[in-house]
């Protein structure tokens, strides 16, 4: 009798096998484990405010549950919203969008999803910064394309090079993706820079750009946002990225908006209908709020972070084969770790939070460019943020010594 074949399994797709991962979840995972078992942890690894939602939207959306809005909305997010999205933009940045462009989805991350998928197949190329968010690479590679990195350099201010970038779009390349203020560096690229590229775009008509943009409040010593929004030349193939997560310290509430040009729109739209039907009907209420009510709970948040920035690059700075330069936004740290000694910064990363405490994101979890660097989020209080740097000082210390 011949043996019984082994019974058939369910296996998704190839894709699947090529899908990556975002490690700063991993790592929260990890120090949450670690500090549940007793362990004092400092969590420097999450890209989170620490700052609890203004309650005036927290009211706003409880007081929606509490006046009906219990259903479906528009897949695209309530008008009101849509429309208050483009009043912000006018008001900050004196730039016109039109309302019916704009979608109000379910996170930040999913307008990156969204446009890696339409622009993502076998034999395309995307281009994407590296060090940079780590899902830009995930999700390409999930489509079959081929990820482009854009090496984004400590020597260039971690901006990007609008020459470097240009000189990587080739005749398959569909879609650029381009962060600024940026996570893991903290690097704003300048407006000459992005004039530049937009410049240099004129030449290659057929690429999409997504503009990441969900840090453009979180600018230091005067810099300014040089958003996308600002050149109607690009206009017809720009996607941008938004949304409350970071601005209003509201990640878990899952609220993003992007603005899609005409001929992608529908798209957009028929995919949030097959994928999430439309946002969480409350929290597009507290969102409301958020645009519409006082913004002196920004800039509050953002003076602090900016008082820990400098905490942080100082301390950094007096550690033993550390080097940092002042990053002008977001609220991260990516300090050259290469004097340390620790050829690998992952294992430089582990070591820290295994050992002392302190909870860190390697930078080749942002890319290969990484290495050499480890991502501090100052997203914690300043006494916690001293008490990192001191546990890391010593670490660093005795391992010298070792
Ligand atoms: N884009 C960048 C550059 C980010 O750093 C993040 C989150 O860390 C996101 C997008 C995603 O934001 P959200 O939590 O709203 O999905």
């Amino acid at each position: 009798m011949s043996a019984a074949l082994p019974a058939p399994r369910p296996f998704p797709v190839q894709a699947f096998t090529r899908i990556g991962e975002e490690n700063a979840f991993a790592v929260l995972a990890r120090a949450t484990d670690l500090a549940a078992r007793g362990h004092d942890i400092v969590n420097l690894g999450i890209g989170q405010p620490d700052f609890a939602t203004p309650p005036h939207i927290v009211e706003a959306a409880v007081k929606a549950l509490r006046d009906g809005h219990h259903g479906y909305t528009p897949s695209v997010g309530i008008a009101p919203l849509r429309e208050a999205v483009a009043a912000d933009v006018h008001r900050r940045l004196g730039t016109s969008i039109d309302p019916g462009r704009v979608m109000i989805v379910p996170g930040g991350k999913i307008t990156m999803f969204a446009a890696i998928l339409m622009f993502g197949e076998p034999g395309a190329e995307i281009l994407y910064p590296d060090p940079g968010f780590p899902i830009y690479r995930s999700m390409i590679e999930f489509t079959g394309a081929t990820p482009v990195p854009v090496p984004i350099r400590e020597a260039n201010g971690f901006a990007v090079s609008a020459d470097e970038m240009l000189g990587l779009i080739g005749p398959t390349t569909r879609l650029i993706i381009l962060n600024t203020p940026a996570n893991p560096t903290g690097g704003v690229t300048p407006k000459a820079e992005i004039d530049a590229l937009v410049k240099g775009l004129e030449r290659h008509p057929q690429v999409a750009i997504l503009s990441d943009e969900i840090y453009d409040q979180f600018l230091f010593d005067g810099a300014r946002h040089a958003s996308l929004l600002a050149y109607p030349e690009i206009r017809d193939r720009l996607i941008l990225l938004n949304g409350w997560s970071k601005t209003y310290a509201m990640t878990g509430w899952r609220l993003g908006w992007s603005l899609w040009p005409d001929g992608l729109f529908e798209a957009a739209r028929k995919l949030a209908v097959n994928a999430w039907s439309c946002v969480n009907a409350p929290a597009q209420y507290g969102a409301l709020a958020a645009l519409t009510g006082p913004q002196d709970c920004v800039a509050a948040m953002v003076a602090e972070f900016d008082r820990r920035r400098q905490v942080v690059v100082e301390g950094l700075n007096a550690l033993p084969g550390v080097s940092c330069t002042l990053p002008k936004g977001a609220f991260y740290a990516f300090p050259n770790v290469t004097g340390t000694g620790w050829g690998s910064a992952k294992a430089l990363a582990s070591a820290l939070l295994e050992t002392a405490g302190v909870a860190t994101i390697g930078g080749p979890d942002f890319g290969v460019h990484g290495e050499g660097y480890i991502r501090l989020s100052y997203a914690n209080s300043e006494p916690n943020i001293r008490k990192a740097l001191e546990r890391m000082g010593n670490f660093l210390s005795e391992a010298r010594a070792a």
